[in-house]
């Protein structure tokens, strides 16, 4: 599903990714883990091209996303992502945030919007709120109807950035069970997060980044019980 070939991307002259390269396959959960500093948002950010690439390849279901003849759009109507802080529209509704992408976008209609819109809502334990604004809603409730509104676009794949991380702690589980309630349903998805006991429990394999390399790249079971890198060790040992 997401190719990931010497992925290098620098700021200037600080050298953030330094030649990623690892495969996603269809129905994956990737869970992606490390220092703060060591890469993830950028390795994240190069999969639907909020940030763009200094050289590498990523392909994702077939697409080369980082061929620069490549409609940007088009990439990202097949890949949602999830971001710390929400990001949601302040002046729309719940309903009308998740519908305003699949009419704008896909040129989808109202009709079909609001119906699916609702039934996400429904999914996300948010049916009741609706026709509330944001600001009325908690950060799970939040981060929930960010979590719809990205599957509204109905993507291939989904990208979380520390979806939990700027929550507080008694709103974490209900944002992590939807999370994990769509690995249910075959979702692609890479994650990254400091949940050590979700990605343990939930991910497929993990990846360790630290100073934008690839440290480990391991089922979680391996990489929690046996961590192959002294780098790794050391993170677990400081956060565990
Ligand atoms: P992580 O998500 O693992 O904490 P990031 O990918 O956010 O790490 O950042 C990695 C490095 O890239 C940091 O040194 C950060 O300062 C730098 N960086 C990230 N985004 C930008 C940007 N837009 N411009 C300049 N430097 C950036
Ligand atoms: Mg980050």
């Amino acid at each position: 599903m997401i190719n990931v070939e010497n992925l290098h991307k620098s700021f200037g002259k600080n050298e953030v990714l330094k030649g990623i390269s690892t495969t996603i396959k269809e129905k994956e959960v990737v869970a992606v883990i490390g220092p703060s500093g060591s890469g993830k948002s950028t390795f994240l950010r190069c999969m639907n091209l909020l940030e763009e690439p200094t050289s590498g390849v990523v392909s994702i279901n077939g697409q080369v996303i980082t061929d620069k003849k490549t409609n940007i759009m088009r990439v990202r109507e097949n890949v949602g992502m999830v971001f710390q802080h929400f990001h949601l529209f302040p002046h729309m509704t719940v309903l009308e945030n998740l519908t305003y992408a699949p009419m704008t976008v896909k040129g989808v209609s109202r009709e079909t919007a609001v119906a699916k819109g609702k039934e996400l809502l429904q999914k996300v334990g948010l049916a009741q709120k609706a026709n509330e604004f944001p600001n009325r809603l908690s950060g799970g409730q939040k981060q929930r109807v960010a979590i719809a509104r990205a599957l509204a676009m109905e993507p291939k794949v989904m990208l979380f950035d520390e979806p939990t991380s700027a929550l507080d702690p008694e709103m974490v589980k209900e944002v992590l069970d939807v999370m994990k309630s769509l690995t249910e349903t075959g979702m692609t998805m890479v994650i990254v997060t400091h949940e050590m006991g979700f990605a343990r429990e939930v991910a497929d394999r993990v990846l360790f980044l630290d100073g934008g390399v690839l440290v480990e790249d391991a089922p979680p079971a391996e990489f929690f019980s046996a961590p192959k890198s002294k780098r790794a060790k050391d993170f677990l040992e400081k956060i565990l």
